[in-house]
């Protein structure tokens, strides 16, 4: 059996092309250097899967910055502004991806958006009335011939035309169906040029198909598909579909004159069936992805070859569910994590040697096979990750723990009388600059170069120090300010039972920015009280109410590697207990206003709408409730979410029951505030009135001009005047003055 691998991390083992491509950003290199290093990544990639015995391996899988960027670049889709900064390629395709603030002018990067249901983020290509799109570029053709040098026949890969113009912004007039036509011409000018190179096979990404597709999707989808196979010079072409199943279009797609069709096992959950039931034509070979390209976990042999043996083609070959790009490299890099964990892990590297056994062992007779047997092993007993409490207080769950009571208005008539805040209450979203001092306790404390109460004490005097700040300021509602931590998810993550660090498990998140998701080893609950002195400290230095600051545990789950021996509904409603637990310990120690944050609320959203509800919106939204339904009525209880969309979740976010939302508006043009009218929301409201992400200091008009116009949309009584999101990444002046601003606003419009 032949193996097939879509693609494979980029960034270098040790993260290489991260520091080199930031030298080179900063001038300390300069583009031959950056070129050079990128070629070693390439060629030690390739190499790795030729000596794991990967027999499809990908050339054109390498990105600088993103795939979809780099496909943007090669068929000319640049807007003009781009090219008239006169840079070279490289950093034309650069002032694309981060924007170009220098003496050749001034320009924005590209949006960017989360690539499917990962936390991958790709470029979101732009369409103009002007773009001439038009194969201007070689990287593929490079990118293959290089391979091919370093003794490596790959199949190219390519995003497909269909993903790609589904995937791009069209920002003048013109339509999907005003391009198509065009830029399929330059796709198949692109099969000739890797033909003539002596490409054998190229691999069309069409990612876009799991998703809910409509009538004019499929036409447009056959349209492009028909010119392109009837114009294949000889190379074989795959369709490689991921992150789902294809159910709106199996039928036609199998009808095509493809020569392979890679298929998700994995994430599709009817992918199987859909083979089943309809059959798979004998003419092409089936690439069944059953090696999860997103998770972390070992292979199940005993599932996966019984699948193989269900699909009941024997014309297949075993690939990866979707590109490795989300997994760490290898496990080689986790020097202190012992084997008892390391043996249940797979990253990339340990993935190749996955594909290549489950392949030796099908079609023998592997139950007496040594790896078989060894594989089965690690499945038989994981019992200390189990814990019995846990599991109980999981089952004891009923009804009744989802439901917070009173009802909302009544709580939101006794909070107003005990907080007694004034009307537009003002407040902050949690962390303050996490400056250069900040982060040095923390290392040093990490590094046992401080001890704990030096590393204690100097974050009191920041607390205080911050605390003393907001009064000045004159802030109603105040924060500890988050010097404690250095991310909000690792943080929590450090203080539960059933989590398992990395050390260098990085993974591409967007361009040079990479995460290094902690991993759900076992059954979690909290180990001792996590924010509990922080808060209690915060409050002590002032009369003004403190917010306690909490991550919740939809976001807790969704930037962790999930468990795959239970469900993540199972795992979420450990986490929330856990922080349940924390919640009413704040509340127990004075703390009246708790914040429980769900920035990543919207990440595990199914890509089909049809799935939303009972797929994910039915346990998640519960799960918040959980976490806060046993505080008192005059506990006010806040949540914030950013940068993503929620207008369509707008139902789903009031039924969280917290008495305050704050989240990310000022980039979104407002456009939410249409939606919560429209939505009766009832939830009290602290769309952001300036973005935290520049260092520039919004003026008081600018902010009086937000708040109008929110008013126009939201109940006075309701309206809370906040930044858009923490303010770690900023500096201590520009923050100062901005919240000096935010204040004064707030008092002009009470005024
Ligand atoms: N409370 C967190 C902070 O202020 C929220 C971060 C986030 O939303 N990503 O930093
Ligand atoms: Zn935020």
């Amino acid at each position: 059996m032949n193996t097939s691998v879509i693609g494979y991390p980029r960034i270098g083992k040790d993260r290489e092309l991260k520091f080199a491509s930031e030298k080179f950003f900063k001038g300390e290199i300069d583009e031959a250097g950056l070129l050079e290093v990128a070629k070693n990544i390439r060629k030690e990639d390739l190499l790795k899967q030729k000596e794991a015995g990967i027999s499809c391996i990908s050339s054109n899988d390498f990105s600088f910055y993103d795939n979809v960027l780099d496909t943007a670049f090669l068929f000319n889709v640049i807007p003009q502004r781009y090219k008239d900064l006169g840079l070279s390629e490289l950093e034309t395709y650069f002032a694309l991806a981060r924007g170009y603030q220098g003496d050749k002018g001034n320009v924005k990067a590209l949006a960017m958006k989360k690539w499917f249901n990962t936390n991958y983020h790709y470029l979101v290509p732009e369409i103009d009335d002007d773009t001439v799109i038009s194969l201007v570029g070689t990287k593929p053709v490079d990118e293959y011939l290089e391979a091919k040098e370093f003794g490596v026949d790959t199949k190219v890969a390519l995003i497909g035309p269909f993903t790609f113009l589904k995937l791009a912004k069209f920002t003048g007039n013109k339509k999907i169906s005003d391009v198509s036509a065009k830029l399929t011409e330059e796709y198949i000018k692109l099969v000739s040029i890797l033909a003539s190179k002596g490409a054998g096979c190229i691999e069309f990404d069409e990612p876009y198909l799991v998703r809910d597709l409509d009538s004019n999707d499929i036409d447009l989808f056959k349209n492009i598909y028909s010119s392109i196979l009837s114009n294949k010079n000889g190379v074989k072409v795959l369709l490689q579909t991921y992150f789902g199943d294809i159910r709106d279009i199996y039928n036609e797609v199998v009808k095509l004159d493809l020569d392979l069709i890679g298929l998700d096992f994995v994430e599709g959950r009817k992918t199987l069936e859909l083979v089943k039931t309809n059959g798979f034509p004998s003419d092409k070979q089936l690439v069944a992805g059953l090696v999860n390209g997103k998770n972390i976990w070992r292979n199940d042999y005993k599932k996966t070859l019984s699948i193989l043996k269900e699909i009941g083609i024997t014309n297949v070959i075993l690939g990866t569910s979707c590109s490795l790009l989300h997994v760490p490299y290898t496990l080689e890099n986790e020097t202190k994590l012992s084997d008892d964990y390391k043996n249940h892990f797979a990253f990339a590297e340990e993935k190749l040697t996955e594909l290549s056994e489950i392949a030796s062992l099908f079609g023998t007779d592997y139950e007496n096979i040594e790896v078989y047997k060894k594989n089965q092993s690690l499945f038989e007993g994981r019992k200390d990750s189990e814990d019995k409490e846990v599991q109980a207080k999981v089952s004891a769950i009923t009804d009744a723990d989802y439901v917070r009571l009173p009802a909302f208005a009544e709580r939101e008539k006794i909070q107003k009388e005990i907080l007694k805040l004034p009307l537009f209450p003002t407040t902050t979203i949690g962390s303050f600059p996490q400056t250069q001092d900040v982060r040095k306790n923390r290392q040093e404390f990490k590094k046992g170069i401080k001890s704990k109460e030096e590393y204690v004490e100097f974050n009191k005097k920041k607390i205080a120090e911050c605390i003393k700040l907001q009064e000045e300021i004159g802030l109603d509602v105040l924060v500890h300010g988050e010097f404690e931590r250095n991310d909000m998810v690792e943080y929590f993550g450090e203080h539960l039972n059933g989590y398992v660090f990395t050390e260098k498990a990085w993974v591409q998140s967007y361009g040079t920015r990479n995460v290094k998701p902690p991993i759900i080893w076992g059954d979690v609950s909290r180990k001792e009280a996590i924010t509990v002195e922080w808060s209690k400290y915060a409050k002590s230095c002032t009369n003004k109410p403190v917010k306690g600051m909490l991550t919740g545990p939809v976001t807790i789950l969704n930037w962790s590697f999930p468990r795959e021996d239970i469900s993540i509904k199972e795992s979420i409603l450990q986490i929330a207990l856990a922080i349940r637990d924390e919640v009413l310990d704040l509340e127990a120690n004075g703390i009246n206003i708790i914040q429980i944050d769900e920035a990543a609320l919207r990440e595990k959203l199914p890509l089909r709408k049809s799935d939303w509800n009972s797929e994910y919106l039915d346990f998640a939204i519960p799960a918040f409730r959980l976490v806060h339904s046993k505080v008192k009525p005059e506990t006010q209880i806040h949540t914030h979410m950013c940068y993503s969309e929620f207008t369509d979740i707008i139902p789903a976010i009031d039924a969280m029951d917290a008495d305050v939302i704050t989240f990310e508006a000022s980039r979104s043009d407002l456009q939410i505030l249409d939606s919560l009218k429209e939505n009766n929301f009832k939830t009290e409201v602290g769309p952001g009135v300036y973005d935290i992400h520049s260092p520039r200091v919004p003026s008081v008009d600018e902010i009086v001009n937000a708040l109008t116009k929110m008013r126009a949309k939201i109940e006075d009584s309701k309206l809370w005047v906040n930044p858009d999101c923490g303010l770690k990444t900023r500096g201590d002046e520009e923050t100062k003055k901005s919240l000096i601003n935010l204040v004064e606003a707030a008092k002009k419009i009470r005024g």
